[in-house]
């Protein structure tokens, strides 16, 4: 086990998970996290670091002090720093780097989805929506709300909040994932008539999105940002599988 080369794995979704556990018997891996949350789920039997690297010429000299062979950046796909940081890191140490980007979720029969090109535009198409919105974006990014008047936000954040995010805001708590069953009553319970999501894709907070189907009610969807520059054609994947498959390539060309 001595002589497994080293991967980094920037992890916080659970393909990243998955990743870890299927590629740790071949690789020494050391899985990365921002830091966000207070009881992040982790892989079992991997190196686990928190927190910044410090922008992406740190990462570069993270990358050459550890010796670390592959790089597999298994990040949200609205982490969009740490995407181009790892790029530009990975371009300036030599190191091949794999990009995991679940798909992102397509509208469905019965869906009503206002397309939003970033937060700020989905703070602009709130109006005429009803006055109770889930806003289903993340803790870091409701400040783009701050300037909505007229409304009144239900936010689930994963940890509890020291203060109201915004205004007037209702604040639960609760990890996905979440059942469809579950998020129709949430829905119901608070009033709500429009949804707001980041196109996250993935299974573990789609139910909000077929609850929003199943009530008829509109869902403002945020469109992803661009993956990073520097993606070579065959470096994005989009499942743990596949990121097995180019790691066990890159393995046998060690
Ligand atoms: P971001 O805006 O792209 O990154 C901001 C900074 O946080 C980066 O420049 C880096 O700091 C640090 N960072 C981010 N991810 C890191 C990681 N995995 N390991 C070490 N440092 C990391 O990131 P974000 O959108 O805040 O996401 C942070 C974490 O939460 C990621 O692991 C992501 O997978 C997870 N997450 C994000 C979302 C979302 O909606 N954005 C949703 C669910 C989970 P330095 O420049 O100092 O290195």
């Amino acid at each position: 086990m001595a002589d497994r080369p080293h991967l980094l794995i920037l992890g916080g979704t659970g393909e990243a998970l998955a990743l870890a556990d299927a590629a740790r018997a071949g690789w020494r891996i050391t899985y990365s996290l921002a830091g966000r949350t207070q009881r992040p789920a982790v892989p079992e039997g991997v190196e686990v670091r928190t927190g910044g690297f410090g922008g992406a010429d740190a990462l570069a000299d993270w990358l050459r002090a550890g010796d670390v062979a592959a790089l597999v950046d298994a990040t949200h796909p609205f982490a969009d720093t740490i995407a181009a940081n790892a790029a530009a890191a990975c371009d300036a140490a030599g190191v091949p780097r794999l990009k995991l980007l679940r798909p992102a979720w397509a509208p469905l029969p019965g869906d009503d989805w206002r397309d939003a090109a970033n937060l700020a535009d989905a703070a602009t198409r709130l109006s005429g929506l009803g006055q109770d919105i889930f806003l289903s974006v993340g803790r870091r990014d409701l400040g783009a709300f701050a300037g909505v008047s007229g409304k009144r936000f239900l936010v689930r954040t994963v940890d509890p909040l020291a203060a109201p995010p915004l205004a007037g805001a209702r604040c639960i708590c609760g990890r996905g994932p979440f059942s469809v069953a579950d998020e129709i009553s949430l829905l119901r319970e608070y009033g709500i008539a429009a949804v707001v999501s980041k196109n996250a894709g993935g299974d573990a907070t789609y139910a909000k999105i077929e609850a929003a189907r199943s009530l008829g009610l509109p869902v403002v969807m945020i469109r992803r940002p661009a993956p990073p520059q520097g993606d070579k054609e065959g470096d994005i994947v989009e499942d743990a599988d596949a990121a097995t498959n180019w790691l066990a390539g890159r393995r046998g060309r060690l």
